[in-house]
């Protein structure tokens, strides 16, 4: 049974979750707000419950490119060679 009381709560709860989705992201996993967070250019989103990142289309690709210019440096650098033997 629903009173217009019912309809109408549900249609503001409706509302205010369309704008806490537009808003502010939500944790995949524990539905916690994710934070904005700007690291070397990147927009990453972290959890500010469990501290979870997650990353934007592309930012991994840039991850893992920013990484392998780092591993090429390092077997170009005298330094890093005389620590790893
Ligand atoms: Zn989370």
């Amino acid at each position: 049974m629903t009173f217009p009381n019912d309809m109408m709560l549900a249609r503001r709860i409706r509302e205010i979750n369309e704008v806490i989705l537009t808003e502010t992201l939500m944790c995949p996993k524990c539905a916690a707000p994710l934070r904005s967070i700007e690291r070397n250019g990147m927009t990453i989103e972290r959890c500010m419950e469990r501290g979870g990142i997650f990353l934007d289309r592309g930012e991994l690709e840039r991850l893992i490119q920013a990484e392998g210019e780092f591993n090429v440096r390092a077997l170009q650098d005298d330094r890093f060679r005389d620590e790893r033997w």
